[in-house]
């Protein structure tokens, strides 16, 4: 059977100038696997029989980044998307688990088909041969299978990072691993430990936004707990708490895929218990107690962010959420808060995106117990949602920012120093309680009130 890729203009134009200077060029690996299982593609790289300064002569003229040169890569650049355009190698072995030690080019399409880590990323394409698939590709495809290609403990020991790799493939596109590749991985699994950080990063991140986490979590969390290792006592960890109906591994399992496949939410909920096992207090009764888990679970958090390389703002948005994945966001008695002034409060401290994203949080958090409804939850959530919408269509109040007076017009009145800020702050709390307009004559007058309330109890 013949396969038609429809290429976009460039990546034509750039495989037939290959071929007019006559070298041999395929497109190869992830776009034709997406192509072929009807995605679009987000990048296009292209493989050729040219070696690295043949392409520099054949692409002069255009846009080039030569920064992956030695290992046979050159960027081409076309209306400011860039192509990779690879000369067929074989990579030596990988003795730091992070680069192979070198690369030897070669001129056979097939051999450089073989150094790819799995069948469906095994197969190239081009206009006048057609599919390339020399280990199967296209029938693990439509079985739905990652197969390593060659002797699946040889691909792993190479290079560990393809452990992490079969496992997001499997969790993104929902299939399954092919036996012997999954027995191997998992005997490979703990040089996992070894590759560097970024690396593991970027295929942890899709692996928890794919769309088969849920199965691919329970089915290897030993797998994850080589990269993120206070998951290991998570697993098959009985809470013993009458609000929970599932072990902690499960309700973990249940509150990420109960979250929209965001890496950020996705990552909090998968680390928002990690800090129970270590907190776990028993009363007299037998029931288990968490007190301050959210802390520990916040280092835990923070730990797993430098190890994973994650940037600044990633990791900070990371703690806040697990650190406040519990925060009660619900009144005394247990009713859905949505009171204008504990939501204007809820704003000042976190912000709208977190905030909205903490209610997402916890009714994943409440769902994955089993004690609750998805459906209660769920209606609860819109209510909050529902709720925070119309407060903020007015355009309230919650910041400092936002009120009518600012330090100047305090100084101007006479405060000095640390009295300047917290004036502001109070003024800013009475503006959220509604006990103040937000108005710059009534937030002064107020403070002359609150001056002279101050003044008569010091008599
Ligand atoms: P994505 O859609 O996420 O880009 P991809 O398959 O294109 O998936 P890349 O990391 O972009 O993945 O790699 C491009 C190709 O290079 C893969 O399809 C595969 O053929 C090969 N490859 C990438 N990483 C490895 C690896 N660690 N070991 C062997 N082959 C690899
Ligand atoms: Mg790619």
């Amino acid at each position: 059977m013949n396969y038609e890729l429809i290429l976009p203009a460039n990546v034509s134009a750039l495989l037939a100038r290959l071929k007019g200077a006559g070298f041999s060029a395929y497109v190869v690996g992830g776009c034709v696997r997406d192509s072929l299982m009807g995605f679009e593609p987000h990048d296009w790289d292209i493989c050729t029989s040219a070696l690295p300064e043949q392409m520099q002569s054949v692409f002069s003229g255009l846009r080039t980044v030569e920064t992956g040169l030695k290992h046979g890569t050159l960027t081409v650049v076309m209306d400011h998307v860039p192509y990779e355009v690879t000369t067929y190698r074989i990579d030596g072995d990988y003795t730091d688990h992070r680069h192979p030690d070198s690369v030897r080019f070669v001129d056979d399409l097939t051999q450089d088909l073989a150094r790819r880590d799995f069948t469906v990323n095994a197969m190239a394409w081009s206009p006048d041969t057609g599919l390339a698939d020399p280990f199967d590709g296209r029938r693990d495809l439509s079985a739905g299978l990652i197969r390593c290609v060659g002797e699946p403990e040889q691909r792993f020991e190479e290079d560990a990072l393809r452990v992490l790799r079969a496992l997001r493939f499997a969790s993104v596109y929902g299939f399954a691993i092919e036996p012997a590749t999954a027995s191997a991985l998992r005997a490979k699994a703990p040089d996992l430990k070894l590759v560097a950080g970024e690396r593991v990063r970027e295929e942890l991140l899709k692996l928890l936004c794919g769309k088969s986490v849920g199965q691919i979590l329970r089915e290897y969390p030993e797998v994850l707990a080589e990269i993120i290792p206070e998951i290991r006592p998570m697993i098959g960890y009985d809470q013993q708490n009458h609000h929970h109906s599932f072990d902690l591994w499960e309700h973990t399992v249940r509150g990420v895929e109960g979250v929209p496949a965001d890496p950020v939410l996705r990552l909090a909920m998968l680390l928002h218990d990690t800090g129970k096992p270590a907190v776990r207090t028993t009363d007299e009764k037998g029931e288990g107690h968490y007190k301050g888990h959210p802390k520990v679970s916040e280092e835990i958090a923070r730990r797993t962010a430098e190890s994973l390389h994650l940037d600044n703002a990633f990791r900070d948005r990371l703690c806040t959420l697990v650190l406040h994945h519990d925060t009660p966001l619900r009144t005394q008695s247990g009713e859905i808060n949505t009171d204008r002034s504990f939501l204007l409060r809820r704003l000042n401290i976190f912000g709208e995106e977190n905030l909205r994203t903490l209610f997402l949080i916890h009714c994943s958090d409440r769902i994955a117990t089993g004690y609750s409804t998805p459906e209660r939850e769920k209606a609860r959530l819109a209510e909050r949602m529902a709720a925070l919408d119309a407060l903020l269509a007015e355009q309230p109040c919650f910041t400092l920012k936002d009120l009518a007076v600012n330090g100047r017009d305090l100084t101007a009145v006479g405060l000095k120093g640390k009295a300047v800020g917290e004036a502001l702050q109070s003024l800013l709390e009475a503006v959220m309680d509604g006990r103040v307009q937000n108005e710059k004559a009534a937030l002064l007058l107020s403070l002359d009130h609150k001056s002279k309330d101050n003044d008569s109890d010091n008599e």
